[in-house]
C-alpha cells in the first residue's frame, strides 16, 4: 500500500468533522434527555467481544455472522470480533454482572460505533453508529409499548416527521413452528428457481427467505403465506394488546405482516421505523422481543425487548427533510474573549490572563503562535469572539488593559490583575 492510500480513511468509514459534530451532539442530547424521561440508564460495553458471543447471539445463519463481521485472531488463538450490533454485548454484560437478578426490570441504553463489512453506499457504511435501548426482565405487553414509544419519541424529538412505524408479531414458538412448516411446504416446489442463498435457507431457516433481496425470489416470496395467519390465540391476543397500548399512547403504526426477524429466539413483537426517502436503505431502525436470547447465551431465562436506530441514516434524513437541524441547534459557543499579546513578553502575560479567565469559566482563546495583531484580530472576527483584550508594552507597564467589545466597538479599561472587574465586563455587568 502506498503512503498516499494509507492516509485515506478506510473504505466505508468516515470522519465526523468539527462542522458536523453539532448535529451528532444534538442527537446525543436527545437520546440522553428522552431515555431519562423513561427511566433508562446508560451502559457502555467494549467494541470487541469474543466471536462466539455474536455467533450465538446473532445467529450463524445471518448475513452479519456469515459474511460481515470484522473478526481477528488475538494472541492465544482467541477469536475476537468488532461488534456488529449492541444487543449481544449488553445481554452479555447483564448476564456477567447479574443485573436482572439485582433488579428485576433493567432499562439500558447505549450509543456507539458498530462494524459490518457491507458494500458501502449512501446510508450504508462499514463503521456506523447506532443508538440502542433494551428493556430486560419484562415479558408483558407494557414493555413492548414502552420501548416502541421511546423509539418514536426519540425520532420525533430529533425533528423527524416523515417516517412510519411498522409492527408485526412473530408469535410464540408454537406459532412459529407451524408457520415454518407452512413456509417450507410453500417454497419447496419453487426452490430450484430460487437464489442459491434461499436454497441454503430452506431447511435451516426458511423465515430468512422472506428477507431475500434477490430478484429471482421476489415473485415467489410475494405469494408466501403470512405469519399473521398462523398466530395462535395466545399470540394473537397478545399482539392485539400491544396495538391497543400503542393506540393509547398515541403512537401511530402500520401493520406489516411481512416484517420478520428470522432467528429462533425472536418472538412476538417485531417493529421497524421506515422512510421512503433514502431509496433502498429505507430502515432507520428496528427492534423486537428476544425472550430466548439470555438462554441462548447461557444466562438465566430472561425476557427482553430492544431496538437500534442508525445515527448516520437519521442525520441524512433530518438533512433531507430540510428542517435544518443545524440552524435549530445551538451554535458552538462563541469565545468570550481573544487575548492578544503583541511581543514575546506580552504573549506570556496574554497566556496567563487567558488562563485565569478560563479558570473563571470564560471561553478565552489566544493565538498560540506569534502572528501579527492584524492576523489575530481577523481570527477573533472569524470566530465571532465577543471581546478582544490587547496587551503590549504600554499595557504591561501601566498594568491596565483595554477590553474592546467587537460588536459595538465600545472600550473599557481594566486592571490586568483585576480578575473580578474583567469578569464583570465580560459578563456585561
Ligand atoms: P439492524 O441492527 O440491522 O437492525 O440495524 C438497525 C439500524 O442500524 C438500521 O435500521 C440502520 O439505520 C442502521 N444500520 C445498519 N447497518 C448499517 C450500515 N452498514 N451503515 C449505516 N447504518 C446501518
Amino acid at each position: 500500500m502506498t503512503l498516499q492510500a494509507a492516509v485515506q480513511a478506510v473504505r466505508g468509514t468516515h470522519d465526523i468533522l468539527p462542522d458536523e459534530i453539532q448535529h451528532w451532539q444534538r442527537l446525543e442530547a436527545t437520546f440522553r434527555t428522552i431515555t431519562a424521561r423513561f427511566g433508562f440508564s446508560e451502559i457502555r460495553t467494549p467494541v470487541f467481544e469474543h466471536t462466539e458471543l455474536f455467533a450465538r447471539g446473532i445467529g450463524e445463519t445471518t448475513d452479519i455472522v456469515g459474511k460481515e463481521m470484522y473478526t481477528f485472531q488475538d494472541e492465544g488463538e482467541t477469536s475476537l470480533t468488532l461488534r456488529p450490533e449492541a444487543t449481544a454485548g449488553i445481554v452479555r454484560a447483564a448476564i456477567q454482572h447479574t443485573l436482572v437478578q439485582q433488579n428485576p426490570i433493567v432499562r439500558l441504553w447505549t450509543t456507539g460505533a458498530m462494524f459490518r463489512r457491507e458494500r458501502p453506499q449512501k446510508g450504508r457504511q462499514r463503521q456506523f453508529h447506532q443508538f440502542n435501548a433494551e428493556l430486560l426482565g419484562s415479558a408483558e405487553t407494557e414493555a413492548d409499548a414502552e420501548i416502541i414509544a421511546l423509539a418514536a419519541m426519540i425520532l420525533q424529538n430529533a425533528g423527524l416527521t416523515q417516517f412510519e412505524l411498522h409492527v408485526n408479531s412473530l408469535g410464540n414458538s408454537a406459532s412459529r413452528t407451524q408457520y415454518r412448516k407452512a413456509l417450507t411446504d410453500y417454497f419447496r416446489p419453487h426452490i430450484d428457481a430460487m437464489s442459491e442463498e434461499s436454497q441454503k435457507r430452506l431447511e435451516r431457516n426458511p423465515l430468512r427467505i422472506l428477507d431475500s433481496k434477490s430478484a429471482a425470489d421476489a415473485d415467489i416470496v410475494k405469494g408466501a403465506p403470512l405469519l399473521t395467519d398462523f398466530l395462535d390465540d395466545e399470540s394473537r391476543t397478545r399482539f392485539e394488546r400491544v396495538q391497543m397500548l400503542l393506540t393509547a399512547l398515541d403512537v401511530p403504526f402500520v401493520l406489516n405482516a411481512r416484517l420478520v426477524r428470522g432467528l429462533d429466539y425472536y418472538c412476538h413483537t417485531a417493529f421497524e421505523f421506515v422512510t421512503t426517502r433514502l431509496g433502498a436503505q429505507n430502515a432507520i431502525g428496528g427492534g423486537g422481543r428476544y425472550d430466548g436470547l439470555f438462554e441462548q447465551l447461557g444466562g438465566v431465562s430472561t425476557p427482553g425487548i430492544g431496538f437500534a436506530l442508525g445515527i448516520e441514516r437519521l442525520l441524512l434524513l433530518l438533512a433531507e427533510e430540510n428542517n435544518d437541524h443545524g440552524k435549530q441547534a445551538e451554535t458552538a459557543a462563541a469565545p468570550d474573549v481573544y487575548v492578544i499579546g503583541l511581543d514575546a513578553e506580552s504573549r506570556t502575560l496574554a497566556l496567563k490572563t487567558a488562563h485565569r479567565l478560563r479558570l473563571q469559566g470564560f471561553v478565552a482563546t489566544t493565538d498560540a503562535g506569534a502572528r501579527s495583531m492584524k492576523a489575530q484580530m481577523r481570527d477573533a472576527n472569524r470566530t465571532n469572539t465577543r471581546f478582544v483584550l490587547i496587551i503590549g508594552e504600554a499595557e504591561r507597564l501601566s498594568g491596565n488593559v483595554i477590553l474592546k467589545q467587537m460588536a459595538t466597538g465600545e472600550q473599557q479599561e481594566c486592571g490586568i490583575e483585576d480578575t473580578a472587574r474583567l469578569a464583570e465586563v465580560l459578563s456585561g455587568r
